[in-house]
């Protein structure tokens, strides 16, 4: 049994460790630190989805860009056939001016009949016609090119300006989150040095009042159990010492003093404090319900029987988890109990 059990004590000490405390004060505390966790996770999810947008908006910024290189090339060509049209159409007028292709209004009267005439006419301005519409529809083409390629470019200007602004709130939203996690840390150190003040005060503030101990220390439990789990291990969060006993067994006053507290609840569970004068206290936890027979501001004698031996409070481990946890305390603060007690 002895590793596996002293291993599962160890752990159930380290839960009792970190319920320390005013509860109430506890309670509140978390509660706001639930809040603000919450509150981050809503940021947090906040940031995702304008992620999520920032990297739609730049999907479609690249679209645009690539439909205005296009239209820009597209644009580049109309150009540049405009321009031939525009030059065949000067070199055609030209030479059918110089080849007296085109017919003069003077020739045309001097044509040999009317149907001569009528055809020179009609040839003249058909050609003219149809070279005119190509230019026309090339004027067309140019413009509507030109207009598309404006309003592309005014598409992505109004683009570039929504991914600023997202990005820019992207970063607000961050930075915010660092800092509701910051304030979650900070609260959380706050809470714990509140816990330890609340412990000192409660534990230190009847000292005065109480007489001496006689100094010498006995073994807390009758029968002498099994220690399970030492001061200082599980990264020196378990502030006292484990001894395994069966239910009820005997838990006896280390030494003379005056009771100075009596609780139930948490992860101690049932719980005896005595002071012994000169900022010394010792702790008695995970006491059997219906055990306990002393009341707060009772003396009691060495080697007494306060209580016995349970398994309230945050506890496991084999046999039920029976032990008494045992602290001893000076100025509030736990000690090796070691130093003080020995079998
Ligand atoms: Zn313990």
């Amino acid at each position: 049994m002895g590793n596996k059990r002293l291993v599962a004590v160890a752990v159930v000490c380290v839960s009792v460790m970190s319920t320390l405390g005013s509860p109430v004060l506890a309670e509140k505390s978390k509660n706001e630190q639930t809040k603000l966790e919450s509150e981050k996770k809503t940021l947090e999810e906040e940031a995702r989805k304008q992620d999520q947008e920032v990297q739609q908006l730049e999907q479609k910024l690249d679209d645009h860009y690539k439909q205005m290189t296009e239209q820009a090339s597209l644009l580049a060509g109309t150009e540049y056939k405009l321009e031939l049209q525009e030059k065949k159409v000067k070199n055609l007028l030209r030479s059918m001016y110089t080849e007296n292709y085109l017919y003069p209004l003077t020739q045309l009267f001097d044509a040999n009949n009317l149907n001569d005439f009528i055809e020179r006419y009609d040839f003249t301005m058909f050609f003219l016609n149809e070279q005119q519409r190509a230019v026309e529809e090339l004027k067309e083409t140019k413009q509507v090119a030109q207009e598309k390629k404006k309003k592309l470019a005014d598409l992505g200007e109004k683009q570039d300006q929504v991914l600023k602004e997202t990005q820019q709130k992207q970063d607000e939203l961050e930075k915010k989150i660092a800092q509701l996690g910051k304030d979650i840390r900070t609260l959380k150190e706050t809470e714990d040095q509140t816990e330890l003040n609340e412990q000192d005060r409660t534990l230190i503030a009847p000292h005065d009042k109480v007489a001496k101990g006689s100094g010498q220390y006995t073994w807390p439990v009758g029968g002498g159990g099994t220690i399970t789990d030492t001061f200082g291990t599980r990264g020196g969060s378990h502030k006292g010492l484990d001894i395994a006993a069966p239910p009820k067994t005997p838990i006896l006053a280390a030494d003379s003093g005056v009771v100075s507290m009596v609780s139930s609840g948490g992860g101690y569970g049932n719980c005896i404090i005595i002071s012994h004068g000169g900022g010394i206290q010792t702790r008695y936890a995970h006491i059997s319900s219906g055990t306990i027979l002393v009341k707060p501001g009772q003396s009691v004698s060495r080697g007494q029987q306060i209580a016995g031996v349970g398994n309230t409070g945050n506890v496991r481990g084999a046999r039920g988890g029976y032990h008494l946890h045992f602290e001893v305390m000076i100025n509030g603060v736990a000690t090796n109990p070691s130093r003080y007690i020995s079998r």
